[in-house]
């Protein structure tokens, strides 16, 4: 747990993690990698997503791409202008964003991202690139990252997935949707 942050602080973030927890879990229960998040803007929750890779068949469909959608269509319903919106958001993550992510956060100038575990295999915040402070001309810009929030929770989740993923545990029950026919 950080210790330079004030205990309001400490406690709003705890708190602003619970929706992301949850929203993890509902991947979870749908066969999803386990990853949910918020994105919060002026104290006010403008988005929030999971993981949707598998139901949707599109490895880019991750928590927080899902929720950077979210955010522009909210900007454009309200004339509002994304960069000025997202550079005054804050996103929640339940597990450390991957280089993609990181990447996507950095060019929608997002300043802040708190989150719950690391992602050892594929952390754009440190893990396995430093996406969010390297210096890389013309990507957007360095983000601040707060790990550690609910970061017990993530992780019984994660490894809960990959439990499912061993072929010998039982099923998990995954609703399939019917694409179109071509
Ligand atoms: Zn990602």
């Amino acid at each position: 747990m950080p210790v330079d942050l004030k205990e309001s602080e400490n406690s709003e973030m705890q708190r602003d993690m619970l929706v992301p927890c949850e929203e993890a879990k509902e991947a979870l229960e749908n066969g999803e990698v386990p990853v949910g998040c918020l994105m919060v803007y002026n104290n006010e929750v403008l988005a929030k997503g999971r993981n949707e890779v598998n139901q949707t068949k599109n490895a880019t469909r991750h928590a927080e791409m899902v929720a950077i959608d979210q955010v522009l269509e909210w900007c454009h319903h309200c004339g509002r202008t994304p960069t000025e919106v997202f550079e005054h958001t804050v996103l929640y993550v339940t597990v450390e964003p991957c280089i993609m992510c990181a990447a996507a956060l950095r060019l929608m100038k997002i300043p802040l991202v708190v989150y719950g575990c690391q992602n050892e295999r594929f952390g754009g915040c440190g893990s396995v690139l430093d996406i969010a402070s390297a210096d890389l001309p013309n990507t957007g810009t360095p983000f601040k990252c707060i790990p550690g929030y609910r970061a017990e929770e993530a992780v019984e989740m994660l490894k809960t997935f990959y439990k499912q993923e061993n072929p010998n545990a039982p099923k998990s029950k995954v609703r399939k949707k019917e694409g179109h026919k071509c």
